[in-house]
């Protein structure tokens, strides 16, 4: 059928209720209508190309094009396009792929995968799962759960009630109760006033243990972390941090559950963010990436030490009363599979730490012609963002208007970047070359000189 440019144009955004945004705000502005995608670029429909600074939304690691996953898609499309892997049946997919990130998730220690349809059901998975890990072993007080301001973990009540970030949460609330949070290691803005990474985590840890004691050990089941925050505003914290969380962790019996929906294979530099740490969390939660955005899924990867207290229940209580009808979903799972192979093959992860170095300089060179930029944070593979301020010395937050011009601007000069609160953020392909760098950052200078 023939597309009417005209008619998606007058049709935009008038019955459709975007995730995060005001409906009244589409109407006034409707949003750009993607058409097309190849390589690293994107294309609107007047036919206007950029640089996708933005990866989708963290997802797209291998670009636009990657044959092997639509080829895969295809295939699995034709041959079982559909069934369920609850209670006595599976398919052929799964199995293969579930192999493969067992493999792949070896040195973290991950030994079995609970299949979901995405970030947040990934999050919700290994909270319920962390809930029924305790009661298996007659600790059933352990319900409370603690987590990082600031943190991002997505949106079902499990994991708004985590989430560090009260955009998300107030016109939602009640959410579950029994969640508390700790200061996020962000150095540029933190209750302690500290500027030293290091003191800082220091900091944050003496939070976390007296949250702990405060709470009391025996009540918590688990702590929730993103190995460097992303949607908050990309915030890296000092090497010492999760090892440091880890310790407490395993000292009070509470369980660590990794959120690597961003930082799974490959987006850091290292192909998960715990490894980039040297922590094995109990529950290392991954969704976006893992089909490199082509299909909803996700994978709850599930640490042995918590694998061996289900296995080895004999009372029921290690029944999994959790699932999707897309858990496993065959043509995810053969994405997934062909997403796993060629993110191997391409050695991706490499690419993402010597382009993410290039970006984070640039960036950085940006912020010295810029007074607008008061931080600039990045450092560990292709996630950077760019803080803006009104003033430098008070940190005081710009008008909210001025990071969307500079996101119009820079996507008039050729690249999409995000906005995120005060944050411009980079999170492109993982595929990006260095050129593609330069065009990204030739166009947010072209967005910060029209301001
Ligand atoms: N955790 C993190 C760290 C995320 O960045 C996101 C999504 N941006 C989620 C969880 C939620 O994922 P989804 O939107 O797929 O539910």
């Amino acid at each position: 059928m023939p597309r009417d440019d005209n008619f998606l144009k007058e049709k935009n955004a008038r019955h459709l209720w975007h995730p995060m945004t005001h409906p009244a705000d589409h109407l006034r502005n409707p949003p750009t209508i993607v058409t097309g995608g190849h390589g690293v670029r994107i294309t609107d429909i007047d036919g206007h190309e950029t640089v996708d600074g933005v990866g989708g939304l963290w997802n797209v690691n291998l670009g636009y094009s990657c044959q092997p996953i639509k080829d895969a898609i295809t295939a699995q499309l034709d041959q079982l396009p559909y069934y369920s892997i609850f209670r006595g049946t599976t398919n052929d997919c799964v199995i293969e792929l579930t192999e493969a990130l067992c493999d792949f998730f070896k040195p973290d220690g991950m030994a079995r995968v609970f299949y979901t349809s995405g970030g947040s059901d990934s999050i919700e998975t290994a909270m319920r799962l962390s809930r029924q890990y305790h009661k298996i072993r007659g600790e059933g007080g352990r319900t409370k759960f603690l987590s990082l301001k600031k943190g991002y973990h997505g949106t079902h009540f499990g994991a708004a009630s985590v989430n560090g970030n009260a955009n998300f949460r107030t016109m939602y609330e009640p959410l579950l109760p029994g969640c508390h949070h700790i200061p996020a290691p962000y150095t540029y803005r933190n209750p302690f006033h500290e500027s030293d990474p290091a003191k800082l985590a220091q900091l944050c840890l003496q939070a976390l243990e007296d949250e702990i004691a405060f709470q009391g050990a025996s009540t918590i089941a688990a702590f929730v972390m993103e190995p460097i925050l992303g949607a908050g505003g990309v915030i890296p914290p000092h090497s010492s941090f999760m090892p440091g969380v880890e310790a407490l962790c395993r000292r009070n019996g509470i369980l660590l559950i990794a959120d690597e929906v961003i930082t799974a294979f490959g987006r850091t530099g290292a192909w998960s963010g715990s490894r980039l740490w040297g922590v094995q969390p109990d529950f290392l939660c991954t969704a976006k990436a893992i089909t490199n955005g082509y299909f909803p899924f996700g994978a709850v990867m599930i640490h042995e030490r918590v694998t061996d207290t289900f296995e080895s229940d004999e009372t029921g209580k290690a029944a999994i009363a959790h699932g999707y009808t897309y858990s496993g979903h065959p043509v995810g799972a053969a994405a997934a599979l062909a997403c796993l192979a060629e993110t191997q093959r391409l050695n991706i992860r490499e690419n993402a730490a010597a382009r993410g170095t290039e970006l984070h300089q640039g960036a950085l060179a940006l912020m010295d012609k810029h007074q607008i930029i008061g931080d600039v944070r990045g450092g560990h593979g292709l996630m950077v963002a760019l803080e803006l301020v009104a003033d430098r010395a008070t940190k005081s937050a710009p008008d909210k208007s001025i990071a969307s011009t500079v996101q119009a601007k820079a996507y008039q000069a050729g690249a999409m970047v995000r906005v995120s609160g005060p944050n411009i953020i980079l999170s492109p392909p993982l595929i990006l070359t260095a050129d593609d760098v330069q065009t990204i950052l030739s166009a947010l200078d072209t967005g910060f000189n029209a301001l």
